[in-house]
């Protein structure tokens, strides 16, 4: 065994109470996959913590790490800077040593993006997106950085719904606007995707959105930001009126994908990674 193998490269995920967290398997699959004496390790850690474990990881000579919520905000301070899209959001679910320095990314909207790029071209289209969370700031950024026409921000919260406008339009001089989603919503005629990137589905196969289905027309893409399970409600009655669908499973994979890449420096196989996460979830 030669040296090397006692000493593998490291990369994590700082998150708390994400036991099982299915990311591990599948980048241990890409890892093992192409031959790399890589690992990626869960690590549960507090909001106090937080700053001691970054330490901990540069100490470590981590490659870098994912953090998950209630992190991907926090963690800014403890970093030496950020890439274009993490600085927009201002929230980092991915960071990535390069040189000396820990670079925080936001790699959710550019995983969701490369899967929704295989369906369709975003530039210059209307999209009607529920949500104003994490996941959906991360998606709405990625889609104004590649030049979508329009982003309707449907949700239920108008604090938090017009904050993410608000960075839309100064932020990325974008046409955006807000419905406070407090009554059952048909799309309008001229918009080609809808995204769910609120977590209504997560665990719950028959929870709807507040949604007029019968607004869906053929051929519009509806993209669900939902894993878990991953034919959601929404992707089963979009499926049914003839749209083309792209669930959440691909966003998963995809920033994983992106995720490696920037630790690894090589391009990891999607298939491989979304197999792994196909058998934990019996897909
Ligand atoms: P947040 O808690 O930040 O945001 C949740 C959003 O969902 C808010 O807009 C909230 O509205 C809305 N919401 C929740 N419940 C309801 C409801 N009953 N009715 C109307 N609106 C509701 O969560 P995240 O954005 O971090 O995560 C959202 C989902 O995205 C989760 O299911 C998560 O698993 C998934 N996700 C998937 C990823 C992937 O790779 N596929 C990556 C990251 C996240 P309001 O503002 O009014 O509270």
């Amino acid at each position: 065994m030669s040296e090397d193998n006692f000493c593998p490269e490291l990369v994590g995920s700082m998150s708390q109470g994400a036991a099982g967290n299915p990311t591990v398997a599948m980048v241990e699959a890409a890892f093992q996959h192409h031959g790399l004496n890589w690992r990626y390790v869960n690590m549960e850690v507090t909001p106090e913590d937080l700053g001691a474990a970054v330490q901990g990881a540069r100490a470590m000579s981590y490659r870098g790490f994912n953090c998950s919520m209630p992190h991907k905000v926090e963690v800014i301070q403890h970093l030496d800077g950020l890439g274009e899209s993490a600085s927009i959001m201002g929230a980092v679910n991915c960071v990535v040593k390069r040189g000396d320095q820990l670079i925080g990314e936001n790699t959710d909207g550019k995983g969701f993006l490369k899967s929704l790029q295989e369906v369709v071209d975003p530039k210059g289209q209307h999209v009607v997106l529920f949500g104003a969370g994490g996941a959906s700031r991360a998606v709405a950024v990625e889609l104004g950085l590649v030049g979508v026409k329009k982003i309707t921000v449907v949700n239920r919260s108008a604090e938090r719904g017009q904050s993410l406008v608000d960075l839309l339009k100064n932020k990325l001089q974008l046409d955006a606007e807000l419905v406070v989603w407090d009554k059952n919503y048909s799309t309008p005629e001229d918009c080609s995707i809808v995204i769910n990137g609120t977590s209504i589905g997560l665990y719950d196969a028959g929870a709807a959105l507040d949604l007029d289905v019968s607004s869906l027309r053929e051929g519009t893409v509806v993209s669900d930001v939902v894993f878990n399970p991953p034919q959601t409600k929404l992707m089963r009655d979009a499926a049914e009126r003839g749209c083309k669908t792209v669930d959440g499973l691909g966003m998963l994979v995809n920033q994983g994908v992106i995720g490696v890449k920037y630790w690894t420096g090589i391009d990891p196989d999607p298939g491989v990674m979304r197999k792994t996460l196909e058998e934990i979830f019996g897909v």
